[in-house]
């Protein structure tokens, strides 16, 4: 992205976060569940909003937009696959988009299995990736497969490693602890988790991660790793099949750890 253009992370609800990307002026927000945390920071950093992006359609990601969007009218960019009221422009892989007023271009990722439609946004070394991928974890299988969602996160790995992934929701030192009884042999995972406990305790996020950092600590970005194989069948008691019988087995670990 051009050197003028920031993204902010505005906290909402219990552990939200709403992106914003800006520059002095305009701003995206990026699934605003919640307006008035929005509309503060906007008024309190001069900004006026320019377009709206949208993941998927969990309350928590879209229960904002009316409020927003009755203040000021912009391009809602959202699912094309999802029934979401308040998005004007409904997109989907291989869409690029230009962020208005901010010269900034993203192509659409289509990664369905948290919610069937969901999408993520890339573009110039960000990723908005909603409940997909978070950091030491992923989003739970609510609408899809564990096959769908294993593909989508495939496709979010494929991306450059020094990407930076922005994720919906300040869940890493849960993942992290439940990363570390998969794979309590990974070194890379015991630094990571020692620096997200402290970056917690200074009250401060520990995401956007890099790929790069999920890609060595992730155990959902893992399931090809020998290691990882093992630790589910020890936990399961049964040999998995193959890769995706190892996500499929690691997200129901994960569902009640
Ligand atoms: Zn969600």
């Amino acid at each position: 992205m051009p050197n003028t253009i920031q993204v902010s992370g505005i906290p909402a609800f219990k552990d939200n976060y709403i992106w914003v990307i800006h520059d002095d002026r305009h701003a995206v927000v990026v699934d605003p569940g919640d307006a008035t945390p929005v509309l503060r920071f906007l008024q309190d950093q001069g900004l006026t909003l320019a377009a709206v992006l949208v993941t998927h359609h969990h309350a928590d990601h879209v229960d904002g937009l009316s409020r927003l969007l009755a203040k000021t009218a912009v391009p809602v960019f959202g699912p094309c696959n999802e029934d979401i009221d308040e998005v004007t422009d409904p997109v989907g892989e291989p869409d690029h988009i230009t962020l208005p007023h901010l010269d900034v271009s993203m192509g659409v990722i289509d990664v369905p299995g948290h919610t069937a439609g969901h999408i993520a946004y890339y573009g110039e070394g960000r990723l908005f990736c909603g409940d997909t991928l978070f950091a030491c974890g992923c989003g739970r299988i609510f609408e899809g497969t564990p096959a769908q969602m294993f593909n989508s996160l495939d496709k979010l790995a494929a991306l450059p490693e020094n990407t930076s992934v922005y994720c919906a929701h300040e869940y890493t030192l849960s993942n992290i602890a439940f990363a570390q009884a998969v794979e309590p042999d990974n070194l890379q995972l015991h630094e990571r988790a020692i620096a997200a406990a402290e970056t917690r305790r200074q009250g401060k996020p520990t995401v956007p991660s890099t790929l790069q950092m999920e890609m060595a600590t992730n155990p959902f970005l893992r399931s090809r790793i020998p290691a990882i194989a093992q630790a589910v069948e020890s936990h399961t008691g049964t040999h998995p099949a193959d890769t995706i019988a190892v996500f499929a087995a690691l997200r129901q670990w994960k569902n009640t750890f």
